[in-house]
């Protein structure tokens, strides 16, 4: 039985690793992980799963890939030795924690993911003589400029996002709740060809919305208020992201300005994406125009976040980022304006960082939308 599972093993190994290097939509992972090599000085531990995932195409949560300039190695354990065997890999097989089967196996100076690493796991490997050298977002710097086949995913979700809002404007809000309005918005996704929301959908109307990470509720939505819907689509492993806010009748003075105000800061950052230009000088753009109104106090929180395989990732738009703009990266463009006890105003695209200016990816307008 163990030579034949062996044997099926082997033969498996071997169809994959025809097409070793290259996964179904031609993405190139040897070429993303020489973009590893170029940054590193020694040979790095990558830990974050969706990084080894990025890396390899594995899909694991209990999988270290040691990136070496001329070697690449998966540990994992048994649960997972099929699937890392199938991306044509050299794959070694470790106890359940992975780092205690680490030792004598490794160089003994090891760079490691420290925004990722457990100081249980980074004790592990000290114990074991390692020595450790921090790298920080290392992997996620390489993941933030994307490929063509990485933005094209992006933008099959975005399709989705889109879609959406463009069938939720004609939907009556008015005496339904918060919930419904989610639920349907979910399902129609699904409907859609969404694998699953790329988050809890926001629905939050009135005072709800005054908070910029509202949960929907069971609130029945009323007339003469705003709307805020914070919602996407997630598809082949890429996500979208997109902000509207809608009026259920005219609006109190106060929202009525903000939204205005609102809608200038976003269509000036919008303008001011660009290669080059940091998170930080983005941002500053859009909370100088809330800023000049005297609503500085009510934006909170950052311009926005970069967007992948993650949520949220590089780069960061926001007062404290250091990070910069890189063409082909991706961010949402996401300012606010909330009035406790009131209501809240957000509006937020999705955007590829493009030499000829920015790629605006969500299409759904940004005049404000009366719904009934
Ligand atoms: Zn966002
Ligand atoms: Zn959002």
């Amino acid at each position: 039985m163990r030579d034949e599972a062996e044997h099926k093993a082997d033969s498996e190994a071997v169809e994959v690793g025809a097409r070793r290097g290259r996964d179904a939509e031609g993405v190139s992972f040897e070429t993303r992980v020489d973009r590893v090599r170029a940054l590193i000085e020694a040979p790095l531990l990558v830990s974050k799963p969706v990084n080894v995932r990025y890396l390899t195409g594995l899909e694991s949560t209990n999988a270290v890939l040691l990136v070496e300039p001329d070697r690449l190695r998966i540990f994992t354990d048994f649960r997972y030795l099929e699937k890392a065997r199938a991306t044509g890999l050299e794959v070694v097989e470790t106890p359940r924690n992975v780092y205690s089967g680490l030792g004598g196996q490794l160089p003994d100076r090891l760079e490691f993911e420290a925004e990722v690493l457990t100081y249980a796991e980074w004790a592990v490997l000290v114990a074991a003589g390692f020595e450790l050298v921090p790298r920080y977002e290392l992997v996620q710097g390489v993941r933030a400029v994307k490929e063509e086949a990485e933005l094209e995913a992006i933008s099959r979700s975005v399709a989705i996002t889109n879609e959406c809002f463009e069938r939720l404007a004609e939907q009556p809000f008015v005496g339904r709740t918060e919930k419904e309005i989610a639920w349907w918005l979910e399902s129609l996704m699904r409907e859609l060809g969404a694998d699953e929301p790329a988050f809890p959908i926001i629905v939050a109307a009135g005072p709800g919305g005054a908070q910029p990470h509202a949960t929907t509720s069971d609130r029945v939505i009323e007339a003469g208020t705003t709307v805020v819907v914070d919602a996407a689509a997630k598809l082949g492993g890429y996500y979208s992201d997109c902000t509207r806010t809608f009026a259920t009748g005219e609006l109190p003075d106060e929202l009525a300005r903000s939204y205005d105000v609102c809608l200038r800061a976003q269509l000036a950052a919008l303008d001011a994406v660009a290669p080059g230009v940091g998170g930080r000088e983005a941002d500053a753009v859009a909370r100088n125009v809330i800023a000049a109104d005297g609503l500085g106090e009510l934006f909170g929180h950052g311009l926005g976040h970069g967007l992948g395989m993650e949520l949220q990732e590089q780069p960061r738009l926001r007062p404290e980022s250091e990070d910069v703009l890189a063409p082909n990266s991706v961010c949402t463009v996401e300012p606010g304006i909330y009035h406790p006890g009131l209501g809240g105003i957000r509006i937020e695209d999705l955007v590829i960082v493009d030499e000829d200016g920015p790629q605006i990816l969500t299409t759904f307008t940004k005049e404000l939308v009366t719904v009934s």
